[in-house]
């Protein structure tokens, strides 16, 4: 006896093939009702004898983009259906579904792509329900062809009936189009000349990249610099043009067997690689390749992930080079115009006319002791929200912290955060941080009842929050990296949370980053930290290590550190080693820090492994090249009250004379550091903060301490701040 049941779906169910598929699957079935989409997500009325199997067979075949938060059943009183209908969508007042983020091209597109016969063969955008752009398109919900950057193109007559036939692949495939009617690629030169636009253009750009140029090609969510992977001179070119001296470059590969020539790849490692999301993975190179990532046995690897990546790469048949394109401290270039600033870095432009709505870089990722840890969260994951497993309050806006900024907006459980918006260092950076804060809210119809910031009353961030007319929320940096992991585990009893990082604002003025807080949601007790230490010569310390170790040799030696032999004390002259004495003596532009982050850059220099950084992280990078396992002791540290007193370390180091015993060594006491105060108080360990991104820490740790908890969804840097802050925002009572 057939009966009628209303099932309302939440989750990732709109703009991704999802009414088709229930429509092909009542039709399989012969079963009869209707489905729309409405603000939750999808409605579904439909009679049936077996409601089990039907959701059972909802389950096993979902979409690739699909994602089911939830299934609500209700039987209801009996309707009479002649058929099965997809109906029109809804009034779509509040909206609570899901944006569907950039995925990579399908495998059915693919197959298209190359395929002579198909009226899509070669065509750059081809794409379908299950795959290509959608966030990066968006102006506004519901998720309609009108409403994105494929409003201008008309659709031909075969386009057409493909989005309008429910048993299609295209099937209201928002981006659609092909050689007759959707967007279309041109080459120019940098002298703003068009060369090409047409079939051909693949040819040419595979012949401009093997004759060693520079090329920008606008991909998702904005252009990226190119140039032949096995070409020295392109890539010096590129450098010297970029002003980008030693920081590594990501290479895109074919295809996973071009991937292994490079690089040794895991299981967990290949399926990201392989992933619909196709991030960039760190992986660990066979051979360092001096031009590409000086110094570092790592590579930044992703594959094609557009029908135009793929065209390209599988003519050119060899790595290429791919960096985003922007101008130092400036958003990624996703317009023409933005572009057009770079022409003294690139010789030529491929681009096209498919407006980007929402710019967004690519995703970094790493894998340590088989945990997915993001360096960046953006393309492919951005906008997905992260599921609390509690409500909000509130409705939070979270600005995050100044440096690789993102921004989140929490309402009921979800977490919507912003695709990774990099540190808000210039005007544009801050206009590109206030567009996406005005993007989230047009998109989700989000209106903020509180606003969080960081404490740090210098953050652009900060900044711009105290100057809105809501009620405002002042949040220390290291707790919210440490609620940030707690947000996406929801987790709901006390923690010792670790937050190791380069410096975030302390509660005291003081700049702290190497900080031991036992956290709940109503605050935290900070019961350890770095014995603090001046940053001698305040922001040029950040880039120079040599910096922090002489002041951490003057902390122990006063004067006489001028007569060590030692790199740090090399690497200065007479004259300079003699006025940081005084400045070091007076304090004079030395705030005092606390900072982990530091404290890595100190050793590095000691060491003589880098005394001037040329990127963000670069000490901490190069010391895992130098970390022997086989090397078990640790150092002696003293705890005076709740400081942990490094000055130890730095004397036994000063004395070793092999860089990698001593880095070895100050590895494994880290591990001891954080292991005693664990023990001590019997707490589940949550670490965060972006020392936790060193690959040798963060193994050593969950080797020592396997229970030890951090960031899988969110980056353990400062890109992770935004969400700790939203759920700042709770009046959890339990502890
Ligand atoms: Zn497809
Ligand atoms: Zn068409
Ligand atoms: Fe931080």
């Amino acid at each position: 006896m057939s009966e009628t049941f209303k099932l309302t779906i939440k989750g990732t169910v709109q703009g991704v093939g999802f009414r088709p598929f229930i429509y092909t699957l009542a039709k399989k079935y012969n079963l009869k009702g209707t489905i729309s989409n409405n603000s939750n997500g999808v409605e579904i009325l439909i009679n049936l004898t077996n409601i089990k199997d039907f959701i059972f067979s909802i389950e096993k075949n979902l979409p690739s983009l699909a994602k089911i938060n939830s299934i609500e059943i209700e039987n209801i009183n009996y309707i009479e259906f002649k058929d099965f209908k997809i109906i029109d969508t809804k009034n779509m007042g509040d909206i609570k579904s899901n944006i569907p983020p950039d995925i990579s091209i399908c495998k059915e597109c693919e197959k298209e792509l190359f395929n002579l016969n198909n009226r899509r063969y070669g065509y750059p955008f081809i794409t379908c329900t299950n795959c290509g752009v959608r966030y990066s398109i968006i102006y506004d919900l519901p998720y309609d062809r009108a409403k994105t950057s494929m409003k201008k193109f008309k659709m031909c007559k075969a386009c057409e009936a493909e989005y309008n036939n429910p048993l299609n692949r295209r099937y209201h495939a928002q981006p659609i189009g092909c050689w007759d009617c959707g967007a279309n690629l041109s080459l120019w030169d940098k002298n703003k000349k068009l060369i090409i636009n047409n079939e051909k253009l693949i040819d040419n750009v595979v012949t401009l990249i093997k004759e060693g140029h520079i090329l920008a090609i606008k991909g998702v969510g904005g252009y990226h610099l190119v140039c032949d992977a096995n070409n020295k001179k392109a890539i010096q070119k590129l450098r010297d043009r970029k002003k980008r001296p030693a920081k590594p470059f990501a290479i895109m590969v074919k295809d996973i067997e071009m991937a292994k020539e490079l690089v040794y790849i895991n299981q967990k490692e290949k399926e990201l690689l392989i992933s619909k999301e196709k991030p960039i993975v760190l992986l660990k190179a066979k051979k360092i390749d001096k031009d590409i990532a000086p110094n570092i046995s790592k590579l930044g690897i992703f594959l094609p992930y557009t029908p135009l990546h793929l065209l390209i790469l599988k003519e050119l048949n060899s790595p290429l080079v791919a960096t985003s394109a922007n101008i130092t401290d400036e958003p990624i270039a996703t317009t023409t115009d933005d572009i057009k600033k770079l022409s003294n870095i690139y010789d030529y432009l491929v681009d096209n006319n498919r407006d980007i709505v929402n710019g967004c870089d690519d995703s970094v990722v790493m894998v340590i002791r088989n945990q997915t840890i993001f360096i960046r969260r953006a393309r492919g994951y951005t906008p997905i929200s992260i599921e609390l497993p509690y409500k909000l309050d509130k409705k939070v806006l979270a600005v995050g912290a100044n440096q690789k900024n993102t921004i989140a907006i929490g309402f009921d459980n979800k977490v919507i955060l912003s695709p990774h918006i990099g540190d808000l260092d210039g005007i544009k950076s801050i206009e590109y941080f206030k567009d996406n804060i005005e993007n989230l809210k047009r998109i989700y119809r989000f209106k903020p009842e509180i606003v969080v910031y960081d404490r740090h009353p210098n953050y652009e961030s900060s900044k711009y929050a105290k100057s809105l007319d809501i009620e405002g929320k002042e949040i220390q940096h290291h707790y919210a990296h440490i609620l940030g992991v707690m947000a996406e585990k929801g987790l709901t009893k006390k923690v010792l949370g670790v937050a190791f990082d380069g410096t975030g604002y302390g509660d005291n003025g003081k700049l702290w980053g190497g900080e031991f807080l036992i956290c709940n949601y109503k605050g935290y007790k900070r019961v350890a930290y770095i014995k603090y230490f001046k940053l001698l010569g305040g922001a040029k310390a950040i880039k120079e290590p040599k910096r922090v170790a002489l002041s951490l040799l003057f902390d122990i030696y006063g004067e006489n550190a001028l007569n060590l032999d030692n790199p740090t004390i090399k690497a200065f002259t007479l004259k300079e080693l003699k006025t940081q004495y005084l400045m070091w003596k007076k304090g004079l532009n030395s705030p005092l820090t606390s900072s982990m982050g530091r404290l890595f850059d100190a050793i590095a220099s000691l060491t003589d492994i880098c005394q001037v950084m040329s990127f963000e992280g670069e000490s901490g990078i190069r010391m895992e090249e130098y970390y022997n396992k086989d090397i078990k002791e640790f150092y002696s540290f003293n705890f005076i009250d709740n400081q942990i007193d490094i000055s130890p370390i730095i004397e036994n180091i000063v004395q070793e004379k092999n860089k990698v015993v001593a880095i070895s060594k100050f590895f494994n006491t880290l591990v001891e550091i954080i292991f005693t105060i664990y023990k001590e108080h019997n707490l589940p360990l949550v670490l965060s903060g972006g020392v936790f991104q060193n690959r040798v820490l963060l193994e050593l740790i969950l080797d020592k301490i396997p229970t030890a908890i951090i960031n899988n969804q969110i980056p353990p840097n400062d890109g992770g701040i935004s969400l700790g802050q939203v759920v700042s925002t709770l009046s959890i009572k339990k502890s």
